[in-house]
């Protein structure tokens, strides 16, 4: 099977290189923002929206004219991807699965990528780069890199610049290890599992959320653009990209563990996007409880839990396992003992107790118990081919669950 892998690394610029690199991301974003306004402007004039190829020619256009020539200063393929990032985040907007596309800010993922692998070098062995318009890099080799270059994404965090290597390599299909297992997400817990462990929260950003608000604050307080501010501001992005390594790191850990240890996981299928969206609401129709609601949108973004979804659906592919998702309906309410089905068999947020036959577990066990069987009832259907034909596999849409749980 083929598996897709990303290396990054950080880059070790010289200062030529380095003035060179916020040079390019500055023009591509200009680019971005350019192609994004004008086709805004084609939207109110009542005209259709440019494809790709056709900002591609307009972006020629631009780099060979007269009013934007200097455009032309860095290459030319990074600066397509970026009409092609602009394509794609149309799309998601118009498939609902995103807002609407944003005009770029300076500092703010500053990046450019090289789609082109016969244009890029890879010299491992001399812990360096080659580049178009950039030439050779040094980078911090912490690790080899595995399979054929595809493509190379060039960003900036905190001052530092990085390189985002994408591969492509064949291995062999993995056999699975371990069993099927449920989790349960949740805010107390991070995560539960139905054979009781559970990962506790790391709630990076609450922790360091004082020291944030503080730096915030100094940073608010310093006339913009002078030296003062220029620091305070560092200080603020430092404690930021903490936040992020620690966050990140935390989840790794957890969805590398869980996911080397079993070949079926299953969880539940919520819709992450729809809880995080704005507790706050539109105009039209006000948020309600939006105090509550906001506490808990930041809980959940804290923790990443689509990302931490995202980690766990490819390193279970990695190793020949399967996640899948199953409809949330009722698995904390359900008893396991004798299927009774009330609220208030769950008293407190963190204790369980059957009205019906007593039994008592931990509220989080419980909801991971009842997400395994999900799971198991909904693999037992697609086998049995009722539903849907056994080559629907394990399919991570929700189509089809709830007629298959029926
Ligand atoms: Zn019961």
């Amino acid at each position: 099977m083929q598996r897709l892998q990303a290396f990054k690394y950080e880059l070790m610029p010289d200062g030529q290189q380095a003035r060179q690199m916020r040079r390019f991301a500055g023009l591509c974003r200009f680019v971005f923002n350019k192609a994004l306004a004008l086709q805004k402007a084609r939207y109110e004039q009542g005209e259709k929206k440019l494809g790709y190829a056709g900002l591609c020619k307009l972006l020629t256009e631009w780099r060979n004219g007269t009013e934007t020539p200097w455009l032309a200063d860095a290459p030319v393929h990074p600066q397509q991807q970026k009409l092609k990032d602009l394509e794609r985040a149309y799309s998601n907007f118009f498939a609902k699965r995103a807002d609407f596309p944003r005009f770029k800010k300076k500092g703010r993922h500053d990046s450019f990528r090289y789609p082109d692998p016969k244009q890029i070098k890879l010299d491992q062995a001399n812990s360096r780069i080659f580049l178009p318009k950039l030439g050779w890099l040094r980078y911090r080799n912490s690790r080899d890199v595995l399979g054929a270059v595809k493509n190379i994404t060039v960003s900036q965090s905190c001052g530092k610049w990085f390189v985002s290597i994408q591969t492509e390599r064949e291995i062999e299909q993995p056999t699975p290890q371990g069993g099927v297992v449920g989790i349960d997400m949740g805010i107390a817990r991070f995560a539960t599992l139905s054979d009781g462990t559970f990962y506790a929260p790391l709630n990076s950003f609450k922790r360091r959320e004082a020291a944030l608000r503080k730096a915030q604050q100094a940073l608010s307080r310093k006339t913009k653009f002078s030296n003062n501010w220029k620091k305070a501001k560092v200080r603020v992005q430092r404690i930021h990209s903490r936040i992020g390594n620690a966050r990140r790191d935390f989840l790794h850990k957890t969805s590398t563990t869980i996911s080397q240890n079993h070949a079926m996981v299953c969880i539940e299928d919520l819709q992450v996007r729809n809880m995080s969206k704005s507790a706050a609401g539109t105009t039209e129709s006000p948020g309600r409880k939006v105090r509550a609601k906001s506490g808990l949108n930041k809980a959940i973004l804290d923790q990443g839990w689509a990302e931490f979804r995202r980690q766990l659906d490819y390193k279970l592919a990695w190793s020949g396992g399967h996640l899948i998702a199953v409809p949330p309906q009722n698995t904390s309410r359900t008893c396991p003992s004798c299927g009774h089905v009330s609220k208030n068999n769950r008293q407190t947020q963190a204790k369980f107790e059957c009205v019906e036959c007593g039994f008592e577990e931990n509220a989080d066990v419980v909801g991971a118990i009842n997400i395994l069987r999900a799971g198991h009832a909904r693999l037992a259907c697609e086998v049995s081919g009722a539903v849907m034909p056994p080559a629907a596999g394990t399919h991570r849409s929700d189509s089809g669950v709830a007629q298959c749980r029926a």
